[in-house]
């Protein structure tokens, strides 16, 4: 996404079944390498998960 990922819109390199197409590769993204989940981010399920990226997504817009 050469002019960065708008908030609310799925990064293009995320497959369908949530897996990112760039895992392992050097082409994935530096800031993607360096994110360390913690267990605030992630929450106890996916929906947890995406309740708080989207609380960041909208505190960045
Ligand atoms: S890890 Fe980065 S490149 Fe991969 S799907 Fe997520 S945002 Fe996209």
């Amino acid at each position: 996404m050469p002019h960065g990922k708008p908030a609310g819109v799925a990064c293009v390199q995320l497959l369908p079944d949530y897996r990112c197409a760039l895992f392992g590769q050097p082409e994935r993204p530096a800031f993607c390498v360096s994110l360390r989940p913690s267990e605030d981010m992630c929450g106890t399920s996916r929906v947890e998960a995406l309740v708080y990226l989207n609380r960041l997504e909208k505190a960045t817009m």
